[in-house]
């Protein structure tokens, strides 16, 4: 059965008491209560005596130690700045944060295993999409040079790593990327644009002047 939440507030009101007791709740005390302008009561007369507070920022902790606690207390305290409240940790029974904290444990492992094998799919991901990539370039760029295709790719890949859904299809290399990826080797590895930088020369202008070297060498891959 699911964990009910409670809400605490570490109230803003002044003029808050409780229901039970009849105490005046200061400013930035407890209030237990649905909202602070239902009937609640002070921490005293809560059922949340002798809960642990467990701190906000490791969802697995916070989703499995409500799960195991009969209660859970939701604590929220004043942003003046935001003008909201918010969370500022939940109060669970001890032995609940003692369970999550034992099934985070032996989850680690697993997840750690998981990890480890999507490693491994993504790297032989990455080597499909090196080959049919380099397979493309060689198809536009018959006369390129032996092997440039697979530095082009593998260049390639390296710069598109960690991009969602990439998967090794020859449809998803358009004439205008293989055009791209070429024309950078080609200005990095064929012509001097990397020498001239430093030189007082702009980008722009370093460009422009190794264009004509790029489209000359571009030409001569493409036909036979
Ligand atoms: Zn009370």
């Amino acid at each position: 059965m699911a964990t009910t939440s409670q809400n605490i507030y570490l109230t803003k009101r002044e003029k808050l008491s409780c229901k039970t007791c009849g105490t005046r709740i200061p400013l930035g005390k407890a209030f237990v209560a649905e909202s602070e302008k239902h009937k609640g009561t002070c921490f005293t007369c809560s059922p949340f005596v002798g809960y642990i507070m467990l701190s906000p920022g490791n969802a697995a902790m916070t989703r499995r130690s409500k799960k195991h606690s009969t209660l859970c207390g939701v604590v929220l305290f004043w942003n003046q700045r935001r003008k909201r409240y918010e969370r500022k940790g939940q109060l669970v029974e001890e032995i609940a944060i003692e369970k999550a904290r034992l099934e985070c444990e032996s989850d680690k492992e697993s997840r750690a295993l998981k990890n480890k094998k999507a490693a491994v799919i993504r790297a032989v991901q990455d080597k499909a999409y090196i080959i049919v990539f380099a397979e493309a370039i060689r198809q536009r760029y018959p006369n390129c040079p032996a092997n440039r295709e697979n530095e082009i790719a593998a260049h390639a890949c390296e710069k598109y790593s960690g991009r969602v859904g990439r998967t090794a299809n020859a449809k998803q290399f358009d004439g205008k990327m293989i055009d791209l990826a070429v024309e950078a080797h080609i200005r990095h590895t064929e012509t001097n644009y990397d020498d001239q930088f430093g030189k007082g020369k702009r980008k722009r202008e370093i460009r422009t002047d190794v264009k004509l070297d790029i489209n000359r060498i571009l030409k001569q891959w493409r036909h036979q």
